[in-house]
């Protein structure tokens, strides 16, 4: 049996923790580590409720290496989850590598001070990872994460060749709330005011932030309104798997939302430049995220469903082949069971998977990895068992055309 460290005691920390402390045969023992430990204790006595578990608990600013070093050498523990912010991802690989401790994460590194999310910095890794016998696994979330699993199993099993991938991602949840982000609103808010990004013919193309959208039919959703975005998955799929003559993602946002956003960029409340405020120092976002709601607080009440999936085209025995693999998750489900809301919940439960395989053996290496490159079977095994079944459409229409401009 394993020890396990989470680091991040937010919506998906929440959900990690639980999912983890419902499988003690591979999780011996979980420490939850955050900045705020009340929130750890909070999340490790709901834990205890459910599953009958003791959850340890830390306070710890991960943001300090040496910090998090003492930590980890004082529980021991044989990887580290890291689901607090993108901000500490390369902290946290620092400490893993220094303590000798295997480390997975769900969003790749940003720069607090520039709105910029790509792989560079922790692939730069690599080598040290390599050496010291260490398996880092980047981005096994949702999107990032299963999408990138989805996109591995179809390449395996249903295509010889792909080259037409589409990443939707549908929340037609209602919270109820006027405005509120689903995980972490300064990350969410940075990511979707960027200009958009998608590959075509072997080179990124640039669009306006939000310019090009469309009508997309979800399953047990309907139409909605899904906008084209660069996602860091795109990144790492166009090099994984070099056929791909076209690789976009989009996501759905309802008028509502758009329009809240608008305001605030237009009254520059989305700004990650400092500014001067009664004599103190600062950044509009991270004021706009100190008043927003925190993702973990949208559950209750928190209805309808998420529908995430991958449509893909290529080739398969030399004819044009159609595919579709998708989950499902419904809001109020996920909260009867854990507490939980769907997008967080999406994002943990294949956090804990991708843990899982590791300690049991089953994705392994040494070095810096991407989701894709794992053998994707037995994580799809997995993800029904957990809370997350998917389902295929083979030979299916797709919402998008091959030759479209
Ligand atoms: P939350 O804001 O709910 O939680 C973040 C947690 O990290 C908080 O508990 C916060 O502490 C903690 N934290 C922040 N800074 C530090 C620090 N320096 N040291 C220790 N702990 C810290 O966010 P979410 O749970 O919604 O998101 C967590 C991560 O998951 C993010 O990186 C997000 O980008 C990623 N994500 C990935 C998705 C995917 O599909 N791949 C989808 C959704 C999210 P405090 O409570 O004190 O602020």
């Amino acid at each position: 049996m394993a020890k396990v460290m989470i680091i991040g005691a937010g919506g998906v920390g929440s959900v990690v923790a639980h999912k983890c402390a419902s499988a003690p045969d591979v999780f011996g023992e979980i420490l939850l580590a955050s900045r705020t430990k009340s929130k750890c204790d909070a999340i490790a006595a709901s834990a205890e409720k459910i599953y009958g578990r003791t959850i340890k608990t830390a306070a710890l600013d991960a943001d300090n290496v040496a910090e998090t070093v003492a930590l980890i050498n004082s529980f021991r523990p044989d990887m580290v989850i890291n689901v607090a912010l993108p901000y500490q991802d390369l902290t946290i690989m620092d400490a893993c590598l220094e303590t000798g401790v295997h480390y997975l994460d769900t969003a790749n590194y940003e720069p607090k001070d520039v709105a910029k999310f790509e792989y560079s910095w922790q692939w730069a890794y690599q080598e040290r990872f390599r050496e010291k016998g260490l398996l880092a696994v980047l981005g096994c979330g949702f999107d990032p994460g299963v999408t990138g699993v989805f996109t591995a199993y179809a390449a395996k099993h249903h295509f010889d060749e792909i080259q037409y991938l589409d990443i939707i991602d549908c929340n037609a949840g209602d919270h109820g709330k006027a405005f509120a982000t689903n995980f972490n609103p300064e990350i969410n808010i940075r990511e979707i005011t960027q200009n958009g990004r998608f590959w075509e013919n072997s080179a990124w193309r640039e669009t306006e932030p939000l310019e090009i959208h469309r009508g997309v039919n979800y399953p047990n959703v309907g139409v909605k309104e899904s906008y084209l975005l660069f996602h860091e998955e795109l990144e790492s799929l166009v090099k994984n798997f070099p056929t791909l003559k076209r690789a976009r993602f989009w996501m759905t946002f309802s008028e509502n939302y758009i329009t809240h956003l608008r305001v605030l960029e237009n009254v520059g409340m989305t700004s990650i430049k400092p500014i001067k405020y009664q004599g103190i120092e600062i950044v509009p976002l991270q004021f706009l995220k100190a008043v927003l709601p925190e993702p973990s607080s949208l559950g209750e009440g928190y209805h309808g469903e998420t529908s995430i999936g991958c449509q893909i085209r290529g080739l398969k025995d030399g004819k044009e082949q159609t595919y579709f693999v998708y989950n499902n998750c419904d809001h109020a489900a996920v909260f009867k069971e854990i507490g939980a809301q769907a997008v967080s919940y999406t994002t943990g439960v294949p956090a804990m998977i991708g843990a899982m395989l590791m300690l049991q053996g089953k994705w392994s290496g040494k070095g810096v990895y991407n989701v894709e490159e794992f053998n994707p079977d037995p994580f799809m095994a997995l993800l029904g068992q957990y809370g997350l079944p998917w389902h295929e459409v083979v030979g299916g229409e797709l919402a998008f055309s091959a030759n479209e401009a």
